[in-house]
């Protein structure tokens, strides 16, 4: 085959959801895997509900995502001339023709269709008419009678459509707006898609297609239709079943690589792997691999994976994803190099970029502001002397680095006989305010001379206070 070219055709009817996501990706993966291209397209030609709002969500979203084309984006809208262009032929071949029946007629055949037991059907009435183009005319495709139409799907095997099942769909509104079986082959044609990977909601429109490919004189491209993605109760996905759109979990704190990671899963897999960076994914993508039964979504699996790209994931790459987190809180940190060094500390505390800038707060926060439960439990007055004699002995340190921290958590250990817990905790409460932070060291590394001493000395004025208070 020649190379490989693949498409996403989102309708710009709303935000770009989990599924359509997936979609993306999978086509997005497939082109990069071989080396391929990859098309953007917008089906854009129902007016009422297509919005340039949405076209924007769904461009926000695929740049978060990191999924890039290299065609497009086009605009079904901006096409309507190619789509006449087709219908003419079609018209002229006659493999179509204009249809004038009124609602009312069509109702009364499918009324008549299904009283003899069939299918709500058009009878094909207009067919031999040789109607006119008028106001009022659709375009109808000249269906087979007979036959069947095969759709030798790559993950669902060959499926049989019998032709007499197929009406003579319209293909044309009275309008002139084509509908959505015509645009979508005449675009995928023209565009050189050779391969089309998409829901298995569009199986049954598969065959349709089919037929106008062939009455087009056009070769087929390969489809693989990917089992839809449900809710954990097997529904289809919705609202109910957690988050549905992409810039949601962005704005949760979410890592792109971490949602194409848990996508990907949803209907692909290789052997046991779970996790899979992006590179991964462009090495091994592959349509044999697609799975046969619905994705589950399942929103605690996604969090879980999260959390181990966050973790995997190097410090200096967080560093500018985790700015506006920490902008919510009023944080603004100029210095690459120290916001990285936080990132570190948090990195595997922190499930998502929102907890990683909660988790950071204290670093910024000077003079500390102490939970209260905290600073009852641990800075008491008997912890006065030993956190007296480790601030002595940090700042005698000739530099601020974790052996020589830990040296001096040893020398002060051993000065007041206390197990390292029995110092640590009113440390971390006196630098962090809370009784959970990263490592001890960490923190006072991060810190820095100044500011822990400072810390330090906060934390010392307070328990003083405390024991005046008391005598
Ligand atoms: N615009 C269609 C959709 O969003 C695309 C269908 C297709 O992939 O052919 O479902």
């Amino acid at each position: 085959m020649d190379s490989v070219i693949t498409r996403f055709p989102p309708s710009p009817t709303g935000y770009l959801h989990v599924g359509g996501a997936r979609t993306a990706l999978f086509n997005w993966l497939y082109a990069r895997h071989t080396g391929g291209r990859f098309v953007l397209r917008f089906e854009d030609t129902d007016v009422e509900r297509s919005t340039q709002q949405s076209v924007e969500a769904i461009l926000d979203s695929m740049a978060w995502l990191g999924i890039d084309w290299d065609e497009g984006p086009y605009y079904q809208s901006e096409r309507l001339p190619v789509y006449q262009e087709h219908l003419r032929q079609l018209l002229d071949t006659e493999q179509a023709y204009y249809c004038t029946c009124s609602p009312e007629d069509i109702e009364a055949m499918r009324q008549e269709a299904m009283a003899r037991g069939g299918k709500p059907r058009y009878d094909g009435r207009c067919r031999e008419r040789r109607r006119p183009a008028s106001d009022d005319a659709v375009i109808r495709f000249k269906a087979p009678l007979a036959g069947t139409t095969v759709v030798d799907d790559k993950v669902k095997g060959p499926i049989a459509f019998q032709n007499n099942e197929l009406d003579d769909f319209i293909i044309c509104r009275s309008d002139g707006m084509p509908m959505y079986n015509l645009a979508v082959v005449v675009d995928d044609i023209t565009m050189g898609i050779n391969t089309i990977i998409r829901g298995d909601d569009h199986v049954n429109n598969t065959p349709k297609q089919i037929l106008l490919y062939k009455a087009l004189g056009s070769s087929l491209p390969v489809f693989a239709h990917v089992p839809m993605v449900l809710g954990s109760d097997r529904a289809r996905l919705s609202k109910r079943h957690g988050a549905m759109s992409v810039t949601e979990y962005r704005e949760m704190g979410y890592l792109p690589d971490a949602m194409l990671n848990y996508l990907v899963r949803l209907g692909w897999s290789h052997g046991d792997q779970e996790f899979f960076t992006r590179q991964d994914l462009i090495d091994k993508f592959s349509l044999e691999n697609i799975g046969k039964s619905a994705g589950i979504f399942d929103p605690a699996k996604l969090l879980a994976l999260n959390a181990e790209h966050v973790r995997a994931t190097e410090a200096r790459q967080l560093v500018t994803p985790l700015r506006p987190f920490l902008k919510t809180h009023d944080v603004a940190v100029d210095d690459d190099q120290r916001l990285r060094e936080i990132v570190e500390t948090l990195q595997s505390r922190s499930k998502t970029l929102v907890e990683m800038a909660a988790g950071a707060l204290f670093y910024f926060q000077s003079p500390v502001v102490y939970e209260e439960k905290a600073a009852a439990k641990f800075l008491k007055t008997t912890a006065l002397e030993p956190l007296r004699h480790l601030t002595a002995r940090l700042s005698e340190l000739p530099a601020f680095e974790d052996d020589q921290i830990e040296g001096a958590f040893v020398q002060t250990m051993e000065a007041t006989g206390l197990k390292l817990g029995k110092i640590a905790q009113p440390v971390r409460v006196a630098l962090s305010g809370k009784t959970v932070s990263p490592g001890i060291f960490e923190i006072i590394r991060v810190l820095g001379r100044e500011e822990t001493l400072k810390r330090m000395d906060q934390a010392l004025a307070f328990m003083q206070n405390r024991q005046s208070a008391q005598e």
